[in-house]
């Protein structure tokens, strides 16, 4: 029995590296669902190679054109952010596979997994807003979640064989992204352009974004605790530029396993596809004299001051991880619409995380409410400042 797999957010990196898993491995996998937001033209050429039971768009203004584009094709094709959210509950899916971007993962995510679906978890998002709903949730109905980031794939991986064994503390390691070293006046001036010249990993415009100022580590911190059941002070995070070691797991007898290879995300995402069996892949091996020195350092929490911020919203729980993460995707997209500076982003997501109002123990419409909220605050802050650059 192949594996039916629907993908949501099909068109981005990690969705377009899951189809070529798939295509490698015919025999074990097949395509069921694939849902995109903007992407019409690489959907409709996925749709046409792949020939999934349904494509849904997320826009509405491009059903039209797909419907048109599919008509000869025995494909169902829905629009919609509702379609989105309803088509992964469909009986013959075995596995969804979360890659769209930001907060727009949350209810999709919850619904598959109250749908009985197993989870391959690439939108870290949803962990950082809700984690403890949707750990609930998978108790509750008895769905896995493997995560396909890959630092969380690499702890997934040292824990095989080791689930009765208490964790001491994990390393979670970073590339320190393409502004490593920089000093604040150097961060001042730096540019959209800069900031999406990611040197070992190639991904979408937001998590680049991220990974630059560090905010994808204090997302990756948060997405930890949840899938791996943590407190903030077992969570450590550890500059290694190679990008060769991709997490550690240090146990209570002080042996530390870790997991490697050269960056890859198929690898991941691979993995989280066919847990526990590994499938034989063709990608690039590692090699110890290519890289004849691996390094580590500290992160610069001053001057990448998001990392710090996130691990604040960690330790004082609630609704604080998801002012976070709203604060943080509005930051990011004025940064992309070039309204406000790299330094910017954290100061105003600082001062987001200061006004919002707390809220202790939320349920999912807190969260809905918050992530509302805080969007509003954030665009008059960036309204605010943008004004003054004038
Ligand atoms: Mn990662």
């Amino acid at each position: 029995m192949r594996k039916r797999i629907a993908i949501l957010g099909s068109t981005g990196s990690i969705g377009a590296q899951t189809l070529e898993v798939i295509s490698q491995n015919p025999d074990h996998f097949e395509v069921e669902v694939l849902t995109a937001n903007n992407n019409i033209e690489l959907l409709i050429e996925q749709a046409k190679l792949f020939r999934p039971n349904v494509v849904v768009i997320s826009n509405l203004c491009h059903y039209d054109q797909l419907k048109e584009a599919l008509k000869d094709e025995p494909i169902k094709v829905y629009a919609g952010k509702e379609a989105v959210q309803q088509v992964v509950q469909m009986s013959n899916i075995d596995l969804v596979v979360t890659a769209m971007v930001g907060y727009s993962g949350l209810i999709p995510t919850c619904n598959a997994i109250k749908a009985g679906k197993h989870i391959a978890l690439a939108n870290k998002e949803t962990m950082v807003v809700a984690g403890e709903i949707i750990n609930q949730l998978a108790i509750e109905n008895h769905v896995n979640i493997y995560p396909v980031d890959s630092e969380h794939s690499a702890i997934f991986q040292c824990l095989v064989g080791e689930f009765n064994n208490e964790i001491e503390k994990i390393y979670l390691t970073a590339s320190g992204g393409p502004f490593r070293g920089f000093t604040l006046e150097q961060l001042a001036n730096v540019t959209k352009a800069d900031a999406l010249k990611h040197p070992n990993w190639d991904m979408g415009a937001k998590i680049t974004i991220d990974s630059a100022s560090l905010m994808n580590k204090g997302f990756e911190v948060i997405e930890a605790k949840w899938l791996f059941g943590l407190k903030p002070e077992q969570i450590d995070v550890v500059v290694h530029p190679q990008s060769i070691i991709h997490s550690i797991v240090q146990f209570r007898d002080g042996s530390m396993k870790a997991q490697m290879g050269l960056p890859d995300m198929k690898l991941p995402i691979q993995y989280a596809l066919n847990f526990p069996e590994r499938l034989p892949s063709t990608f690039k091996r590692f090699n110890f004299l290519d890289y004849p020195k691996l390094t580590f350092e500290q992160p610069n929490t001053k001057n990448f001051r998001n990392l710090a911020l996130a691990f604040e919203a960690l330790k004082q729980g609630g609704n604080m991880p998801c002012i976070l993460n709203a604060a943080n995707e509005m930051v990011v997209q004025a940064f992309l619409n070039d309204k406000i500076s790299f330094l910017q982003m954290p100061e105003i997501i600082g001062q987001i995380l200061e006004k919002a109002s707390f809220i202790k123990s939320p349920v999912l419409e807190d969260y809905i409410l918050t992530d509302k909220e805080v969007r509003i605050m954030t665009a008059a802050s960036i309204k605010h400042l943008a004004k003054q650059k004038i």
